[in-house]
C-alpha cells in the first residue's frame, strides 16, 4: 500500500521503522534478528537505507596502489523483497542521486516496480567519503528534486529512451527528506523550506524528517511547512541516544542539536545500562508529547539498539 493511503486510512498512530543493510559479509539473518522482536508492534512499513560506494586506495602485492570501489552495505532492493516476503509488510527503499546515472536510476525503478514496491524515498545523498562537497554523477541528478521529477515521469509512462511511446506507468508514492533543524547546506530555514516545497510541488507525496531530540524543532518545522503551503503528510524521524560517544558524533553526522538536559543526564550515567535508560526515557517522553499533539505516525531509526525502541514502544502503545 502507498504511505499516503496508509496514513489516510489509519485509525490510530502508525508505527514504522528504518533499518540499514548489514555490512558486506553479514547475512540477512542479522536483519531478521534485529527486526523480529519489533514486529510485535505491527509496523505499517519498513524503510531500508541505501549506501553509496566508496573509493579506496588498495596496495597491490607489488606495492603499487590501485583505486577500487567498494560498497560496504549493498542489498537495499534485495532486503526490501525479503522483508515483504517474510513479514508481509511494505518495504520502502531509499534511492539516492549520488553515484547513479539517470539510466541506472531508471533501471533500479523498473526493478522496484516489477517487485511490487509502491513507495520510494527520493534523496540526494551526501558527498562521497573522498569528496568535500556533493558531486553528482556526470550523467546523474544534482538534487533530490531532479530524482523526484524522474520518478514522476515514469509514473506518467515517460522513460529516458524517447522512442518508448506509451510506456507502462509506474505508480510510486514518493517520499522526500525534511530537516526540522534545516539541512546543513541551507543558508537559512526559509530557503530550506523553499526547496522542500519544490520537491512537493514537483510530485513528492510525503516528507520524512531527519531525527531530532527536541520536539519544538519538529513543531516549528511543521508550522513553517504550513506557512509555506506544504500540506503533504510529515513523519517525524525518531532515534534514541544510547551512549556518551553519540553526544558528539550525532550532532556532527546529522547536524542536529542535543538538548542540555539530555546531555547532562547522559553525562551523569555511570554505565552502559544507565545510558540506555536515559535514552529510553528521553525518547518515551518525546513520543508521548508527539502523540499528545496528534502525530499520525512515529518513524523510528532502529540502527544500533532495537531493544531501546522496543522498550519505548512498550511504554507508549
Ligand atoms: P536535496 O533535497 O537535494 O537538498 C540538498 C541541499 O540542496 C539542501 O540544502 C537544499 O536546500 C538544497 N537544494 C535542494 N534543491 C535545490 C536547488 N534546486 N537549487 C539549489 N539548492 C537546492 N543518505 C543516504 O546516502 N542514504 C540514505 O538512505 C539516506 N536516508 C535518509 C533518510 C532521511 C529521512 C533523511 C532526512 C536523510 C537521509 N539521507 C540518506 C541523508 C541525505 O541524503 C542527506 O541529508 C543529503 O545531504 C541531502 O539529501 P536531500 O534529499 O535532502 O537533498
Amino acid at each position: 500500500m502507498k504511505v499516503t493511503e496508509l496514513i489516510a486510512e489509519a485509525k490510530e498512530t502508525i508505527i514504522s521503522f528504518e533499518i540499514l543493510p548489514p555490512t558486506k559479509g553479514k547475512s540477512i539473518e542479522s536483519i531478521y534478528s534485529h527486526l523480529d522482536p519489533l514486529m510485535e508492534f505491527k509496523p505499517a512499513f519498513i524503510n531500508v537505507t541505501y549506501h553509496r560506494a566508496e573509493q579506496i586506495l588498495k596496495t597491490r602485492k607489488d606495492g603499487s596502489l590501485e583505486m577500487v570501489e567498494i560498497r560496504k552495505r549493498p542489498g537495499t532492493v534485495g532486503i526490501c523483497a525479503a522483508l515483504m516476503n517474510k513479514y508481509k509488510v511494505d518495504a520502502i527503499p531509499h534511492l539516492i542521486c549520488g553515484g547513479f546515472s539517470k539510466t541506472e536510476t531508471e533501471n533500479a525503478l523498473i526493478d522496484l516496480d516489477f517487485l511490487g514496491i509502491k513507495n520510494v524515498l527520493a534523496l540526494r545523498g551526501d558527498a562521497a567519503a573522498n569528496e568535500k562537497f556533493f558531486t553528482p554523477h556526470n550523467q546523474g541528478h544534482r538534487f533530490a528534486e531532479d530524482l523526484v521529477k524522474q520518478i514522476v515521469d515514469m509514473n506518467n509512462g515517460r522513460y529516458m529512451e524517447e522512442d518508448i511511446i506509451d510506456g507502462a506507468k509506474t505508480d510510486f508514492c514518493i517520499g522526500v527528506a525534511g530537516y526540522p533543524e534545516k539541512h546543513f547546506e541551507s543558508p537559512n530555514n526559509d530557503i530550506d523550506i523553499y526547496y522542500l516545497k519544490r520537491k512537493i510541488d514537483l510530485g513528492a507525496d510525503y516528507i520524512t524528517t531527519q531525527l531530532f531530540f527536541n520536539n519544538e524543532h519538529y513543531y516549528n518545522f511543521e508550522n513553517r511547512c504550513k506557512a509555506h503551503g506544504i500540506n503533504a503528510p510529515i513523519m517525524p524521524g525518531l532515534k534514541p541516544l544510547t551512549n556518551k560517544k553519540q553526544l558528539t558524533i550525532i550532532p556532527r553526522v546529522f547536524n542536529v542539536e542535543v538538548p542540555v538536559e539530555l546531555y547532562t543526564e547522559m553525562m551523569k550515567a555511570k554505565n552502559e545500562a544507565a545510558c540506555e535508560q536515559v535514552g529510553t526515557e528521553w525518547l518515551t517522553h518525546q513520543c508521548k508529547d508527539l502523540l499528545k499533539n496528534k502525530a499520525k505516525i512515529l518513524h523510528f531509526y532502529t540502527l544500533g539498539k532495537p531493544s531501546v525502541i522496543y522498550n519505548v514502544l512498550k511504554q507508549i502503545l
